[in-house]
């Protein structure tokens, strides 16, 4: 009998993962696929994080679609690094390309998920109030798309605007003649800034942790570049597919601290000239040897004191106290530059803390700071946040919320026990958040489309993790980060520090992108070992 359903699959989020795997579903494997949305428009991080500044920090020509050589060769970009307007604009064009929106329904935020044991199959509901079946589903709900806001007393006396970075309104925010207050010195602070200084009367910049940033050195692509680039696509991409981090460099082989002091010196001074993410790649112990990483760290901080003229400022800038890219270093354009404005003042709130928001602007400890605009640049919930916003339950009306109180737990980030055809791209215990992402998306992508084809041709109804190998994968992903010092800075997104009361676990996979692709295969080509099928 042909079950009732909606569709074959569907797949939430329209960002860069849940447009391809809509692609790959419905003109690949021919099945039904359905995107759901919140959104009204595409684009996922990039749809909202449209803050001034904004900008990815992997280079534009490896930020994108390698899947598709067509793509390739029609989307121009402009600059090293892209913008988000342009990177919304690509996204666009890769789906009207793929004529792919009329396959979305924008404006509709999942809300529950429940797994029916009986049919197999999904039943999955909207906040428009629809229901919908469908046999699998896919979770494209981005790692950094649910906004930490923190509760800070008084928030709602502030007769000024509030905006966060990670839900910036379309309409232009004017700074002119304003007096703007920023919380959070992370990636979106560290670009934001600069950018909201240009033209803001004020800016006072609110830091609790300092953290280190490595000058971009943006500029725009020149033609030479670009028509090189388009003919040597498949080399970028076998260099990409090569590294550890999904980028377009080379893994180094030399240790940090072994290297005699003038060549490390040429080599670190060579690589902060280049500028960008590159940077972390001079050695290959920097996050395994702390006397190589605190060779690297005192060199940024030696650079930020000479920058920084103030040194008041350049202390309480340089004063960092984690170990370099044990949190996710930003790249920037000006950031520590702009420290010299006369209009920019630091406070540094961990020596005078934050108290409260009143009608007129934030109170710390000791001052009050009058503001027209406060701009929360304070991250978020990562990696495990947006899901956990769904009421998700699998077998035994399992909830996903229980199943992970104690920390997100998964095989391989793609499935969790108990959860029978339900997958995640990029999830918690794969490389995710630590690669170039669209190289970890194109990975899960193929990766999740080849298991539902082997099931389809197989007539198998269910693949699930098996509570036995999602256990030794949770070991596998603590053993390998263990072995590395990032998991020793407590206070960072990765472990889930950033909010208050989640369980402290480090959720991204540490071994690598490139050993992991091979990991994910040999499983599947195994007839997919630690995978329950029916
Ligand atoms: P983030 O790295 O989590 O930084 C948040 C900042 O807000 C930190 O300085 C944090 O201080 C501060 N903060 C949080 N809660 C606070 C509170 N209650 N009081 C005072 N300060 C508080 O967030 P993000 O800057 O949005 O970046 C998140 C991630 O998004 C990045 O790491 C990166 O992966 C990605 N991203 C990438 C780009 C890019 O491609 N260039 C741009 C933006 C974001 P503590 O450190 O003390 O917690």
């Amino acid at each position: 009998m042909k079950q009732e359903i909606d569709f074959d699959a569907i797949i939430i989020g329209a960002g860069f993962s849940g447009l391809y795997q809509l692609y790959k579903l419905r003109d690949e494997l021919g099945i039904s696929a359905h995107i759901f949305e919140a959104a009204e428009d595409v684009g996922g991080t990039w749809y909202w994080n449209r803050y001034p500044g904004a900008r990815c920090d992997s280079e534009s020509h490896t930020y994108c679609y390698y899947f598709s050589d067509e793509l390739l060769q029609k989307w121009e970009w402009s600059e090293r690094y892209p913008g988000q307007v342009e990177i919304l604009k690509y996204l666009n064009f890769a789906t009207d390309h793929l004529k792919l929106r009329s396959d979305i329904s924008f404006n509709n935020k999942i809300t529950n998920m429940d797994f029916l044991e009986d049919e197999n199959i999904w039943l999955v509901r909207s906040d428009s109030g629809k229901t919908y079946k469908t046999r699998y589903v896919i979770n494209a709900v981005g790692c950094l798309s649910s906004a930490n806001k923190p509760n800070i007393p008084g928030i709602v006396n502030f007769n000024g605007d509030i905006y966060h970075t990670g839900e910036w309104p379309h309409e232009e925010v004017v700074f002119k003649n304003k007096k703007v207050g920023v919380i959070g010195t992370g990636s979106s602070g560290i670009q934001a800034i600069p950018v909201i200084a240009e033209s803001a009367e004020k800016v006072t910049v609110f830091q609790r942790t300092p953290n280190y940033s490595i000058p971009a050195r943006n500029q725009k692509l020149t033609d030479e570049f670009v028509k090189n680039f388009k003919t040597k696509t498949s080399e970028w991409l076998e260099k990409m597919l090569l590294s550890r981090g999904g980028h377009a460099w080379p893994s180094p082989s030399e240790h940090c601290f072994d290297t005699p002091e003038k060549e490390r010196l040429e080599i670190l001074n060579a690589a902060w000239v280049a500028g960008g993410l590159g940077f972390r790649e001079c050695f290959d112990d920097i996050l395994t040897d702390i006397k190589s990483n605190n060779i690297m760290s005192d060199f940024i901080k030696d650079k930020i004191k000479s920058t920084v003229k103030d040194p008041l400022k350049a202390e309480t800038l340089s004063n960092i106290d984690h170990p370099f890219s044990t949190k996710r270093p930003p790249i920037d354009t000006n950031y520590f530059e702009t420290f010299n404005k006369k209009s920019v003042e630091l406070i540094d709130i961990r020596a005078d803390p934050l108290k409260d928001i009143y009608d007129n602007g934030i109170r710390t400890e000791s001052t009050s700071f009058p503001l027209d605009i406060i701009v929360f640049a304070t991250g978020f919930d990562a990696m495990t946040g947006s899901l956990l916003k769904i009421d998700i339950k699998g077998r035994s009306k399992l909830n996903l919320r229980d199943t992970w109180s104690g920390g997100p737990q998964t095989y391989l980030g793609l499935q969790v026990a108990g959860f029978p055809n339900m997958f995640m791209l990029t999830g918690p215990g794969s490389p995710s958040v630590l690669t170039n992402m669209p190289r970890a998306i194109e990975q899960h992508v193929e990766w999740v489309t080849e298991c539902i084809s082997h099931l389809e041709e197989n007539n198998l109804k269910t693949i699930e993790a098996s509570s036995q190998a999602m256990k030794g994968w949770v070991e596998h992903v603590n053993e390998t980060a263990n072995k590395t010092l990032l998991p020793k800075t407590k206070h960072s997104w990765y472990l889930g520090a950033n909010i208050p009361g989640k369980p402290q676990v480090f959720m991204p996979y540490t071994g690598g992108l490139n050993n992991y692709r091979d990991i994910c295969d040999n499983i599947a080509e195994e007839g997919y070992t630690g995978f329950i099928l029916s």
